[in-house]
């Protein structure tokens, strides 16, 4: 009796505990280093070290489950690193998207340590080590490029890698990784920096700097050229010269990638918070076309700035959510770019006599395959933003029961921040914009009276005057 009484106290007690006990549960996690000998493979070729001392790396930053890993790893006798985003954001003091491990041990080794482990990739195998929805990505050394044919990695005649799953050491994984202070090594082993690369200083100097010739690890790698300026924006570095000077020779190549590729790095450039900013350097670098070449085609010949005040705002909308910590989808911004060349295009229908709503069908049918073919985008968001479109000119009936309809369409919000994009850049009323706004927050006996027909005011009944008959021009008369 007694022991069931102790039990359910305990257990009604055990909502007061878990802060507190986690926090020291995790102190006492961070603190417990393992007991494993290094292994002699551990040396670095030239690299710099930078003891814990002198950095700012903490592990009290480092996310929960990317030290669980590192910890694992290290105890069954692998070593363990933290590399790329992480360390760089950390050193910043802002907090990491993700933390990226890297490691000795191969794919297969890691899935047999980690039983939460999912093996991916071709192109590069990961290990990713799951801990509910969120997982560690643990990737393995990996080799420079090599001339011998058997294990060299897979290029095409433009130089770009298409496969490279050979293993290596840290001494050869470092020269694979894109730009200096992407390549900071944190060793969980005694919490020190490894530095091959001098990315330290140029962290120190606010600079990306490729590793290596910059033209040729961007002829490797053109997606290399996008995340230069990603980082460029959110970090507020500079491009180093050599960088800055290779992009505009080199932007034609990201007409190679994958069209599935490219459209993963949309959300990164476009919806991090960043988006006005990114948009206006990959303009600056000719990149932008590369990505969206209606959008930069509609561009270059737009009048009264209209079609890039659409881009521009639909961008700093999307900057602000995020500030807000709100999330944003893709197809609203895809709706928002691809908008003007749409509207051109079916103009240009309707100008040769096409019928209008036949004219903005097609128009919006080719707009959208051009894109889907440089951006695959999926077949779920082109439906999306062909509803957005759409339903554009339906906030224009504003008695009987369409409004109503309207506003019980799944995707009239959607629709509605358009219409309110359009009309902050004058291609929709604001009036309208305003009504839709009063309409929405109106009760249901008000809009049943937004929406009634106007009564037509009686015409004031026109007086008849009646014109003299002209007398008819006499030009001769005849005696
Ligand atoms: P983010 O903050 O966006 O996650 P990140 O630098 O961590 O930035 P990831 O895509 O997570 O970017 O890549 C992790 C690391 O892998 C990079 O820091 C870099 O060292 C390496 N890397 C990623 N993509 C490339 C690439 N295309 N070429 C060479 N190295 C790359
Ligand atoms: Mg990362």
């Amino acid at each position: 009796m007694n022991a069931i009484l102790t039990f359910l106290k305990n257990f009604a007690d055990s909502d007061k505990k878990p802060i507190r006990s986690a926090k020291i549960a995790r102190q006492k996690f961070i603190e417990k280093l393992p007991d494993v000998v290094p292994r002699a493979t551990e040396t670095y070729d030239g690299a710099t070290i930078i003891p814990r001392p002198d950095h700012n790396v903490s592990r009290q930053q480092v996310g929960e489950h990317a030290l669980k890993v590192l910890y694992r790893l290290r105890k069954e006798g692998f070593d363990a690193y933290l590399v790329g985003g992480c360390v760089r954001d950390l050193l910043l003091g802002r907090e990491p998207k993700d933390f990226d491990v890297v490691t000795n041990a191969e794919p297969e080794q890691i899935a047999d340590i980690f039983s939460n482990c999912r093996l991916i990739g071709k192109r590069f195998r990961l290990a990713h080590v799951i801990y509910g929805r969120e997982f560690v990505e643990v990737a393995t050394f990996r080799k420079a490029i090599s001339d011998d044919k058997k294990d060299a990695p897979r290029i095409t005649k433009e130089g770009r890698i298409v496969q490279d799953n050979i293993y290596g050491s840290i001494n050869e994984d470092v020269w694979r990784r894109d730009f200096t202070i992407n390549a900071l090594y944190y060793n969980i082993r005694d919490f020190s920096i490894v530095d091959f690369v001098g990315g330290m200083d140029d962290h120190k100097a606010g600079l990306i700097r490729l590793i290596g010739d910059a033209s040729e690890r961007f002829r490797e790698d053109p997606v290399r050229m996008l995340r230069a300026v990603r980082f460029a924006v959110k970090l507020a570095f500079k491009l180093h010269h050599d960088c800055e000077q290779a992009i505009p020779l080199n932007a034609h190549l990201l007409a190679s990638i994958p069209a599935a590729r490219l459209h993963d790095e949309i959300p990164k450039l476009f919806l991090s918070g960043y988006g006005v900013q990114t948009f206006e350097m990959l303009r600056q670098y000719g990149l932008f076309g590369m990505l969206f070449p209606a959008v930069e085609k509609s561009l270059s010949h737009e009048a009264a700035h209209f079609p890039k005040m659409m881009v521009i705002n639909a961008l700093k909308n999307a900057d602000d959510r995020v500030a807000e910590g709100k999330t944003i989808q893709s197809y609203f911004l895809f709706a928002a770019l691809l908008f003007e060349p749409m509207q051109q295009r079916a103009d240009e229908k309707i100008k040769k006599g096409e019928l209008e709503s036949i004219a903005y069908y097609e128009a919006a049918g080719e707009v959208l395959t051009q894109q889907v073919r440089r951006l695959a985008i999926p077949r779920h968001f082109t439906l999306a933003i062909r509803e957005v479109w759409s339903l554009q000119p339906k906030f224009s009936s504003r008695v009987g029961m369409k409004p109503y309809r309207l506003l019980t369409h799944p995707r009239f919000r959607a629709a509605y921040d358009f219409l309110m994009l359009r009309a902050q850049t004058g291609s929709a009323s604001t009036e309208l914009a305003e009504w839709w706004t009063a309409y929405q927050a109106a009760s249901e006996s008000e809009q049943r009276k937004m929406t009634q027909p106007q009564p037509v005011a009686a015409k004031p009944k026109k007086k008849r005057t009646y014109r003299k008959k002209a007398k008819p021009l006499v030009i001769y008369s005849e005696s």
